[in-house]
């Protein structure tokens, strides 16, 4: 199959042939429609976050399984399916607790890539995914079936994106009708948590970003406000807002430490932050502890958006279905694999909220 390879961090992935095993007991195959560009891609590909190489990325996908392994008896050839990184046993400490996203279980291929190349190197599967390919083959957890009256490009960024942005508002912070939100970042996250606290029924929704294009689209997603952080002071904006309040919630999708640390600027009394985008390794904020305990704020961390795959993804399905979640809105390109250097630069000029490879 083809799949586009990560050789050396910071340089543009080589699309190459590479082999792909059978799906072993408990996985499935996945002959892929569409694989979106996550900031996650682009963090590892630059090196932000270590790893092995070589290695395929992509990890926001979605297909049709035409390999089901052993021992899997839920799933069936020809399923539609959403694929994502977050792989659960079922069976931890944290799975029986639907804390998935943060699974310590084993599973018998942990680091047994499916993946090598025409030398007969392993390839090593990126974010457990690996989905910058025609095919993957995952474990059985990472899939979700969806109804075939989806249609699979615009479902795959549920598998990321949209999960992650929705769930860190419902999820994580559990945003109640009435209570005042701040995004920090208007990407194809932040839009995600402004379209989720909308839903919610927060009557103020404040969108930040550094580009113009980003909070006018936000505007389309629900946001009541938005503050270019560029032309005008981030706390100051959010104070004339919320007469001089702060908001319950800032959510901080962006993985910059200036945004972490601001979030807490703009906090009412017994507010949140809630830290969503991740800096490279080593990065650190700072904030005054005293300052939080005497006002009674918390600081959450949301991975995934504390999502839980099985739950909601056909929750989103549902709102999709129903025209309350937009997800046509949040394509911003396709582009073949062959072209995906191309559709990576377009992200990192800050110009899409979602590119897709088509496969
Ligand atoms: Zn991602
Ligand atoms: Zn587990």
């Amino acid at each position: 199959m083809k799949a586009a390879v990560c050789r050396a961090f910071g340089d543009p992935l080589s699309v190459e042939e590479l082999a792909i095993a059978a799906p072993r007991t408990g996985e499935v195959r996945v002959r892929l429609s569409a694989c979106a560009i996550c900031h996650s891609d682009i963090m590892f590909a630059d090196g932000a976050w270590g790893g092995e190489l070589p290695v395929v990325l992509g990890h926001e996908a979605s297909g049709v399984i035409d390999i089901v392994g052993a021992g899997v008896t839920d799933l069936s050839v020809g399923d539609h399916v959403v694929v994502t990184l977050i792989r659960s046993c079922g069976r931890c400490g944290y799975c029986v607790r639907a804390i998935e996203t943060q699974c310590d279980g084993t599973f018998p291929f942990d680091g047994c890539s499916p993946l090598s190349d025409r030398s007969g190197n392993a390839v090593q599967q990126g974010l457990k995914t690996g989905a910058f390919a025609e095919w993957v083959v995952v474990d059985q957890s990472q899939v979700c079936v969806i109804p075939k009256s989806v249609p699979l490009d615009v479902a795959s960024i549920l598998g990321c994106g949209v999960m992650t942005g929705f769930g860190a508002v419902v999820n994580t912070a559990k945003v109640a009708s009435g209570s005042s939100v701040a995004v920090i970042g208007c990407g194809g996250v932040g839009v995600n948590s402004i379209q989720a606290a909308a839903v919610s029924g927060a009557p103020v929704v404040i969108a930040i970003d550094i580009h113009e294009e980003k909070l006018a689209l936000a505007k389309k997603f629900g946001a009541t406000h938005v503050i270019d952080s560029q032309e005008q002071d981030v706390p100051d904006g959010v104070m004339a807002i919320t007469q001089q309040r702060g908001v319950d919630f800032a959510f901080v999708t962006v993985g910059v430490k200036r945004a972490a640390e601001q979030a807490m600027q703009l906090l009412a009394r017994a507010g949140s932050v809630v830290v969503v985008g991740m800096p490279a390794s080593g990065v650190f904020a700072e904030y005054d502890p005293g300052e939080l305990a005497s006002k009674g704020q918390s600081l959450l961390g949301s991975k995934m958006g504390s999502s839980s795959v099985k739950r909601d993804i056909p929750h989103l399905v549902d709102l999709y279905q129903c025209g309350t979640l937009k997800l046509d809105e949040m394509i911003s390109g396709r582009y073949t694999l062959e072209n995906i250097n191309d559709a990576i630069a377009s992200v990192k000029r800050g110009e899409a909220l979602r590119n897709l490879v088509i496969f």
